[in-house]
């Protein structure tokens, strides 16, 4: 490894990051990350902290899952590429797909369709949604239906349907026919609605109406994430996305579950959906497949969809859309490994229970600082602080401070995320009981060097 005077001085030079200024990379030195293991990451210092963040949403079962390293080593030196475009197909991706379909049974879906990640999945879903109305002489229904503050990663189709200005407008026009609904957010919405499930009924509504306006028969999906993540742990209420779904139904229109972030047990169950007891017609998922050691995703698919395409033999029904690496075989052997883990250590139960810890001291924590808002969570590993400079008015904090913070709780141990005026925690669902201490702990620092 270079040293740390050559890493620093060299990062912004011939480097950009995602979701970054390039102007502000070159003036601030990011935390060079340069080891991990268990839950903790070390920086290039050799600082060490609880990595709050657990990658990005990703890393589920820690650093250190020795079965994940090992099935890679051994799928690269065995098999370590070949494609399943049409004629040929890997052992490993059709052992992951039968794993998939008993894993996601439970929410109606048993068909995947291999990417190499989130957005990758989240595109895959948009385009076949389009090609299963086309199927069934439904070819005018063309639109999206998704929420403001949902996040859906970075195509141009997934950007279309994002909810959130930073991730658009620079890159405008999108794809036409995409269209934004309120989000389920009692801290703030249009409504001035801070009940729940009052606020959900409102919405609901919305979206009726909505469909009105559009002609139901011009939608083709309505996507949405169970608990919307990159957004800042906006947490439904629990009658939302059934309701949803029920208006779906009676529209002909196919529901997409993006979950991206909360399939495979970050929010203490085994998928959102099953959460709140929705069965979509597509679920995209990456990230924790396979826990951040290569990079892959999976969109699951519906029976009945799925009948849909396989009863149809004409080239209308041809899936002409794919990757290079859909269905790799060291992703799809990391899968494996991920899954046997994932159910072996039961992650949803610690999930579940560190989630309650870290929810009840957040909120010690808003007891104690008035630059807390509001604290969100409350459905296992995804959590946020959305800070104000007045609790009264909701004014957004100014914005250097979730920074601030989030500077002091990594020299007090902990790494935590900022997003506008969010911090975000989204541990490893292996987190120990004392280490998601240390996170409050040092989040407990951060504020009190405000
Ligand atoms: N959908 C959701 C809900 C996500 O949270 C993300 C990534 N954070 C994506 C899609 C995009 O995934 P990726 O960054 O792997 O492309």
């Amino acid at each position: 490894m270079k040293d740390q005077n050559f890493l620093k001085a060299n990062n912004a030079r011939s480097l950009w990051h995602p979701m970054t200024s390039p102007a502000d990379s070159l003036s601030n030195a990011p935390t060079i990350v340069t080891e991990a293991s268990g839950v903790r990451i070390r920086d290039v210092d050799g600082h060490e902290v609880i990595d709050g963040v657990g990658g990005l949403w990703n890393v589920n079962l820690g650093y250190s899952c020795q079965p994940v390293k090992d099935a890679i080593s051994a799928q690269l030196d065995r098999l370590p590429y070949y494609s399943i475009f049409r004629g040929t197909s890997n052992d490993c991706v059709i052992e992951l797909a039968e794993e998939l379909r008993a894993f996601f049974e439970p929410d109606g879906l048993t068909r995947a369709f291999f990417t190499s990640g989130g957005s990758d999945s989240v595109e895959t879903a948009l385009r076949l949604a389009r090609q299963y109305h086309k199927l069934r002489g439904q070819a005018g229904r063309v639109k999206f239906l998704s929420l403001k503050k949902g996040y859906h990663g970075t195509h141009m189709g997934g950007a279309s349907v994002n909810g959130n200005a930073n991730f658009r407008s620079n890159y405008e026009p999108l794809l036409p026919g995409c269209h934004h609904i309120t989000a389920p957010y009692p801290y703030r919405n249009p409504f001035n609605e801070t009940d729940p499930a009052r606020l959900a009924q409102l919405i609901l509504a919305q979206i009726e109406d909505e469909i009105a306006f559009q002609g139901a028969d011009t939608i083709a999906a309505f996507i949405m994430e169970p608990i919307l993540g990159a957004g800042g742990v906006i947490v439904p209420d629990a009658s939302f996305m059934p309701g949803v779904e029920a208006i779906c139904r009676r529209h002909g229109i196919l529901l997409i579950a993006d979950e991206v972030i909360t399939a495979f047990g970050r929010t203490g169950a085994w998928s959102g959906s099953r959460l709140w007891g929705v069965k979509p017609d597509f679920m995209c998922t990456a990230k924790a497949i396979t826990n951040g050691y290569f990079p892959f995703g999976a969109v699951m698919i519906a029976e009945a969809v799925a009948e849909v395409f396989e009863s149809d033999a004409s080239a209308k029904a041809a899936i002409g859309h794919g990757y290079t690496y859909s269905g790799h075989p060291v992703g799809a052997a990391a899968a494996l490994a991920c899954l046997a883990e994932t159910r072996r250590l039961n992650v949803i139960e610690n999930a579940a229970a560190r989630g309650a810890q870290l929810f009840a001291g957040l909120k010690d924590l808003q007891t104690k600082y008035d630059v807390i808002g509001d604290v969100r969570g409350g459905h296992g590993l995804m959590l946020a602080l959305e800070l104000v400079a007045d609790r009264t008015t909701r004014q957004p904090a100014d914005k250097p401070v979730p920074g601030k913070v989030q500077q002091a709780a990594y020299e007090a141990g902990a790494m935590v995320r900022v997003s506008g005026p969010n911090i975000i925690l989204s541990p490893s669902l292996v987190l120990s009981e004392a280490d998601a201490q240390g996170i409050l702990d040092a989040l407990d620092a951060g504020f009190r060097a405000l």
